[in-house]
C-alpha cells in the first residue's frame, strides 16, 4: 500500500492525525547511508542538519547497525529492577572515555537535563547546604534544554512557554558569554547550586562565546563552590571539533585534552543525541561520586534509560568516533567549510556572515527574523540536494554527519554558494 503513496500523501497523513507541533521542509525521506538521504522519489540528499547533530557518525553506519541488531536478538529491556549484562560495562567505558566517577543513564536529551537539574539541587541541600526549597540555578538567555515543563520555564523563547505556565521557580536567567553577569550573581545571591550552560548555542543560532569564556565560568564556579553543568547535548562528541566543546573552549584550541580536562571539565556533563548516532535515544548525565552519591534508590529512574539496547549502540558509536577520527575530521573540515563561506560573503549582500566550531556552523542571512528568505534559500537548497533547516527565521544551521570527506564537502559548498547567488538582489 505505502508503495502507491506519493510526498504529498505522506505529509497529508502526517497533518491529518499528526500533532501539529513542527513545520518541516516538505521531503519525505525513505533511507539514509553516511552522509546521504533519499526520499520516496528515489531522489539523494546531503544531510546538512543530522538530526540536529545526532547522526554525527553518519547515517545507519554499518557497525552501530550490527551493534542493534545483535543485542536485539538476545534482550531488549529489562528495566532498573534487574541487572543486565551491558550495563555495568557500558557505564565503565563512558566515564572512562569522559573522565568521569559515576553515569546516570537516560532517554532522551531533556531527561537528562531534568536529571542534572535534580542531582544540583539536591547537592545544593546534602552538601553545600542550601536552606531547604531556596536552591537556585543560573541559567543562560536564549538557552536551549529541551522541552519540559520544567525546562521550558527558564526559556526565554516565548513560543516554547507562552501559556504553558505555571512555570517553576529556582531559576536565574543572564546574558550568554557575560562573566561580568555571572560574577555579579554569585555575588549577591547565597544559595545558587550550579550554573547550567551550554559551551556553544546550538538551537539559538550557534552562538560561539569568547575563547576563555568556559575557562572563566569553570574559575568562577570552582570559587563560589557552584557546580559548573555543560549541556553537550548538541555540542558533544565530536561535534566541534574536539569530542567536548569544553576542550575546544580554553587556548588550546582543543588541541591538548589533557589540559583541557582540568581547566574546563565540567561539574557536571551532559550528553545525548550523538553519544547513539543516532540509533536509538540514548542519554547520559556525568559527574563524580561526591556529586552523584546525592542520588540513592527510589529517588530517581526510567524504565528504558540504562537498556542493553542503548548501552550496546551507544558503546559502538563511541567506539566509531574514535576509530573514525571524526573529531579531526570535523575540526579539519570546518575550518574549510567556515573560509569557503567567509570568502563567498566578502562579496555578498544576501549572507551577513557565518560563524561556528568543527563542523556546527551557521550562516545569518540578511533579511528579518519574520521574513521566509532563509526558508526560501533552504527549499531551493532541497532542490538541488541538500537538506538543511532555518532557525529563528534568518539563520541556517549547516551541520553535516561528521564522517564527511573533503570531495563531498567542497561538492556541498558549492551547491550551497550557487543557492544562495539565485537570491542575491
Ligand atoms: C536537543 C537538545 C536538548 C534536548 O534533547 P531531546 O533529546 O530533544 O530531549 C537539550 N539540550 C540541547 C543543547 C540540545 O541541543
Amino acid at each position: 500500500m505505502q508503495a502507491t503513496l506519493t510526498a504529498s500523501n505522506f505529509i497529508d497523513l502526517e497533518l491529518e492525525y499528526g500533532a501539529h507541533d513542527y513545520h518541516p521542509i516538505p521531503v519525505v525521506l525513505e533511507s539514509g547511508k553516511g552522509v546521504y538521504l533519499w526520499d520516496v522519489e528515489g531522489k539523494k540528499y546531503f544531510d546538512f542538519l543530522s538530526a540536529y547533530s545526532a547522526v554525527n557518525q553518519g547515517h545507519c553506519h554499518p557497525r552501530i547497525i550490527a551493534a542493534l541488531n545483535k543485542q536485539a536478538e538476545n534482550l531488549t529491556l529489562t528495566s532498573r529492577a534487574f541487572h543486565n549484562n551491558k550495563l555495568g560495562s557500558y557505564m565503565k567505558y563512558v566515564t572512562n572515555y569522559f573522565n568521569y566517577e559515576r553515569l546516570l543513564p537516560s532517554n532522551t536529551g531533556a531527561e537528562a537535563v531534568e536529571a542534572a537539574i535534580k542531582i544540583t539541587r539536591k547537592w545544593g541541600y546534602t552538601v553545600k547546604g542550601i536552606p531547604n526549597d531556596k536552591a537556585e540555578i543560573i541559567v543562560c538567555s536564549q538557552n536551549f534544554h529541551g522541552r519540559t515543563s520544567t525546562i521550558i520555564s527558564f526559556s526565554s523563547d516565548l513560543g516554547s512557554k507562552t501559556n504553558f505556565g505555571p512555570h517553576s521557580n529556582g531559576f536565574v536567567t543572564i546574558p550568554y558569554n557575560n562573566i561580568k553577569a555571572l560574577e555579579s550573581v554569585l555575588k549577591t545571591h547565597h544559595n545558587i547550586a550550579g550554573f547550567l550552560v551550554e559551551p556553544v548555542q546550538g538551537e539559538a543560532g550557534v552562538y560561539t562565546p569568547d575563547r576563555d569564556y568556559i575557562r572563566k565560568v569553570k574559575a568562577l564556579c570552582s570559587k563560589y563552590n557552584v557546580l559548573f553543568i555543560a549541556d553537550e547535548i548538541q555540542t558533544g562528541i565530536g561535534r566541534t571539533g574536539s569530542l567536548l566543546a569544553v576542550c575546544g573552549s580554553c587556548s588550546c584550541e582543543g588541541h591538548c585534552e589533557q589540559q583541557a580536562k582540568t581547566f574546563t571539565r565540567p561539574d557536571v556533563l551532559i550528553l545525548g543525541k550523538a553519544i547513539s548516532g543516532g540509533t536509538y535515544p540514548v542519554s547520559a548525565v556525568l559527574c563524580d561520586s561526591k556529586i552523584m552519591d546525592v542520588i540513592q534508590p527510589g529517588q530517581h529512574g526510567s524504565t528504558f534509560g540504562g537498556n542493553p539496547m542503548a548501552c550496546s549502540v551507544a558503546m559502538e558509536a563511541l567506539e566509531i568516533i574514535r576509530d573514525e577520527k571524526l573529531t579531526q575530521n570535523a575540526r579539519r573540515l570546518g575550518e574549510l567549510f567556515r573560509l569557503e563561506m567567509q570568502a563567498y560573503i566578502e562579496k555578498s549582500y544576501i549572507v551577513l556572515r557565518v560563524r561556528g566550531r568543527g563542523l556546527l556552523n551557521a550562516i545569518v542571512i540578511n533579511d528579518s527574523q519574520k521574513s521566509n528568505t532563509a526558508w526560501n534559500i533552504c527549499l531551493k537548497l532541497k532542490e538541488k540536494g541538500l537538506l538543511a533547516k532555518p532557525t529563528h527565521g534568518n539563520i541556517i544551521r549547516f551541520a553535516p554527519p561528521l564522517m564527511i570527506n573533503e570531495d563531498q564537502l567542497v561538492e556541498c559548498i558549492k551547491i550551497i554558494t550557487s543557492t544562495f547567488k539565485l537570491f542575491e538582489p
